[in-house]
């Protein structure tokens, strides 16, 4: 690792926080997102690639308290940072929790073809058997690398490289906590090489100046009725991403809501509670079929979170033909 060569190309690291920057606080009660991008950087010791690296520390935030309006503001930072010469690549640092969501929003506002690369760990910083500087180590190989220009937003952890679009946490404590919600890795990092065995579907640039943040996700359950649904419309929601049954499907009680939400000019996306798998109108009596009759969109292979980041985004400045045209690129 180097800070001091001004002429070589550095990679940028956006520290945000998370359990990869946290450690106990003193009595051992509870973990906070405490350490510096210094101390981030200070604990790769050994690992430490002879890249040359510039920090901004963005936050010190556990990944539970970034919001919409935060991650906007990050992946923006990003992209005025990548469009100077000096800087060849980033990797963002970020709690695992929402890391996600903020990665794959990255994806839709950064156009830039030099890589930037999300990670973060399942272990403090303090820890005997921390995988965050390995992670860490590992994302900074990869924004490095030539190889993995005009990728997209990537998501290096426990050694695999997998794209914004389909990365998600898979596991709550495992270090290999992130994987792929569709086509699978896209490469690994093995020691100081970086494989890219594939190329993954590129998500379109949003050109979005600011985020629309009433958008909820709801997750059906056996049974479900119309309340909550109508409790986001009675609040104000602009939009609703439901996570419904397998290939896309609710019940007669929810086919109403969304017809009357239609009728308000409020969004519904359909995508499905399943771990993997597209969504597509096909069942009636309540299912997908019916929810498109009254006016669902279907969000393809986009999970929940990662639908709501697009409505969110496109809701911000598209007119509905623009939305359908945006979600149906997802459903391949
Ligand atoms: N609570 C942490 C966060 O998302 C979990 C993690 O980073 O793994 O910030």
């Amino acid at each position: 690792m180097g800070m001091s060569d001004s002429r070589r190309p550095k990679v940028l690291i956006v520290s945000t926080g998370g359990t990869i920057a946290s450690r106990y606080d003193p009595v051992g009660r509870a973990m906070t997102s405490t350490a510096t991008g210094d101390q981030l950087l200070a604990a790769l010791g050994d690992l430490a690639p002879s890249t040359e690296l510039t920090l901004d520390e963005f936050s010190n935030l556990g990944s539970n308290r970034i919001d919409l309006d935060m991650s906007f503001r990050l992946a923006r930072h990003i992209a005025v940072r990548m469009e100077e010469d000096a800087v060849c690549g980033c990797v963002v640092t970020h709690g695992t929790d929402t890391l996600e969501e903020s990665a794959f929003l990255a994806s839709l506002v950064i156009s830039s073809g030099k890589p930037v690369v999300f990670t973060g760990a399942q272990r403090g910083i303090d820890a005997s058997d921390a995988d965050g500087p390995r992670n860490l180590a590992d994302a900074i190989r990869v924004a490095a690398s030539p190889s993995a220009r005009d990728l997209g937003v990537l998501v290096v952890f426990g050694g695999r490289i997998l794209s914004a679009t389909d990365a998600t946490k898979v596991n709550t404590w495992h270090l290999d906590g992130y994987g792929s919600t569709s086509f699978g890795t896209l490469g690994e990092v093995d020691g100081e090489m970086v494989l890219i065995g594939r190329r993954p579907m590129m998500c379109p640039a949003v050109n979005a100046r600011d985020i629309e943040t009433r958008v909820d996700l709801i997750t059906l359950a056996m049974g479900a009725d119309a309340r909550l649904f109508d409790a986001a419309v009675a609040s104000g929601a602009r939009g609703i991403v439901l996570e419904t049954f397998g290939r896309g499907n609710a019940t007669p009680e929810l086919v109403a809501a969304v017809r009357r939400a239609t009728n308000a000019g409020i969004f519904t996306v359909v995508t499905s509670r399943c771990a993997q798998g597209r969504v597509l109108p096909v069942y009636d009596d309540g299912g997908g079929r019916d929810l498109e009759d009254a006016g669902a969109l279907f969000a393809g292979r986009l999970k929940g979170p990662k639908a709501r980041i697009l409505l969110c985004l496109a809701l911000s400045h598209l007119p509905r033909s623009k939305i359908v045209d945006l979600l149906m690129t997802f459903g391949m």
